[in-house]
């Protein structure tokens, strides 16, 4: 505080040294002449006090406002963050899903490929003339019970899996016919042959001729009529079992 200058801001000091303490022993002049000091110093205080009150005020309402700007600054800066975090999150999900489908699918494809080797179709050069669970009075259950491939008599019949010959001789309807039965149990038939290459109790591997494609049977024509029966004896769709081994007739 500089208090010899009277547009200084004036502090209780400056008041008490311009005012004089007492009365006595001062000339009317004096006391008027301090009286107008005194008066001059208060009004400048009280000025300089209002004044400070009011800038006090504009830095308070200053110092508010920036404060509300540097929140809402902080809170805008936080939500993008976050925003961005989610979006991080999500794409890494994406790239993480589309990385594991990636995986399965090639995971997929090796199993097919490597059941594929070990696993043949019964035949080759053929059509496919009737489907398994086809209505029809040509056949004694009501419906067919197998998968017909039509191909010339003397087309070679392959073991679709390594096996054991269960079976191999005349079947009535089903003429001659071979059962190979695979280690799961599943019996894999193949009927209306013209000739057998195998006989019972014999091991066959994936691919091995075990007879030839005939019309010998209830038939209308040369055909393999391929049956499949699981373990527990029901019969299966033998296109859908040989498409589960990764073959696709
Ligand atoms: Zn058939």
């Amino acid at each position: 505080m500089l208090s010899d200058d009277a547009a200084a801001p004036a502090g209780a000091e400056t008041v008490a040294a311009a005012a004089p303490l007492t009365a006595a022993g001062v000339s009317h002049t004096d006391a008027q002449q301090g009286t107008t000091d005194a008066g001059e110093a208060l009004r400048a205080r009280i000025m300089q006090q209002a004044e400070n009150q009011h800038d006090q005020a504009d830095d308070a309402m200053r110092s508010a406002a920036e404060e509300a700007a540097v929140k809402k600054a902080a809170e805008e800066a936080a939500a993008q963050q976050r925003q961005a975090e989610r979006k991080a999150d999500a794409e890494a999900a994406a790239k993480k899903k589309k990385e594991r489908e990636a995986r399965e699918a090639k995971a997929l494809a090796e199993r097919r490929a490597k059941l594929a080797k070990s696993y043949a179709l019964p035949t080759s050069s053929y059509t496919i003339t009737s489907h398994f669970g086809v209505a029809g009075s040509m056949w004694s259950s009501g419906h067919h019970t197998g998968l017909d491939f039509a191909a010339p008599t003397g087309t070679p019949l392959k073991a679709v899996h390594t096996g054991t010959v269960k079976e191999a001789g005349w079947a009535g309807a089903y003429g001659y016919r071979t059962v190979l039965e695979l280690s799961d149990g599943t019996e894999v038939w193949y009927c209306h042959q013209s000739s057998m290459n195998v006989s019972a109790g014999q091991k066959v591997s994936t691919g091995d001729v075990i007879g030839r494609v005939g019309a010998t049977g209830n038939v209308t024509g040369p055909h393999l009529h391929m049956e499949v029966h699981t373990a527990g004896g029901s019969t299966v769709d033998p296109l859908a079992w040989l498409q589960s081994k990764g073959l696709n007739p």
